[in-house]
């Protein structure tokens, strides 16, 4: 008995640890680390129907947020922004937080059309959502289905070129 409860806890820890190690903090979402790990997978092995596609999501004017409202206030705008997109995904989509305020959502076996009324609707329902008094807080989104030969490296860096075009377009 004693064993098995030693042994019990052990695995429990470690649950926890491995937990830990592909967390972020701040939001809940899965960190940098796992998503490289994820995306590498998914590049090495993409999905039966042949689509995956993925979504980076910068909120607008961020530093402004912080500079207005002070870095706690900035926090709990990516801990709601976090709330809502896991909210909107599906089951089987994986959102990562990139860094700062930067999030990715990986969206196996969804092609680009779908990719993109999904970036739409979170767009939209971001734009609505009340997460600081008076001023809407805004997303932009970059959108990309997974190529033939590409790795995930360069499946980023096209989602990035997107999201940099709704940025000087006018961003949300
Ligand atoms: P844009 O609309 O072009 O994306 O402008 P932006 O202000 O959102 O982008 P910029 O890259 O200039 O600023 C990002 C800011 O995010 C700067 C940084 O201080 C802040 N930031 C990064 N990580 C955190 C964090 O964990 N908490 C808070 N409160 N702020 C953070
Ligand atoms: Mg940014
Ligand atoms: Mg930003």
């Amino acid at each position: 008995v004693m064993i098995n409860t030693v042994l019990n806890v052990v695995s429990d820890l470690q649950q926890a640890l491995v937990a830990q190690s592909i967390t972020d903090p701040l939001t809940g979402a899965y960190n940098r680390r796992h998503m490289d790990t994820q995306l590498d997978e998914r590049v090495a092995s993409p999905d039966a129907g042949g689509a995956d596609a993925l979504l980076v999501i910068d909120i607008d004017h961020f530093k402004r947020i912080n500079d207005t409202h002070g870095h706690a206030i900035g926090d709990e705008v990516l801990r709601k922004v976090v709330a809502a997109a896991a909210s909107h995904k599906r089951r089987s989509d994986l959102l990562f937080r990139m860094g700062g305020e930067e999030f990715v959502l990986l969206l196996p076996g969804a092609t680009l059309a779908q990719a993109q009324r999904i970036a739409e609707e979170l767009r939209q329902r971001l734009a609505q959502t009340a997460l600081l008094p008076g001023e809407p807080v805004t997303v932009s989104i970059g959108v990309s289905a997974l190529r033939d030969g590409q790795d995930a490296s360069a499946w980023i860096q096209s989602a990035d070129a997107a999201l940099y075009r709704a940025k000087r377009d006018g961003r949300n």
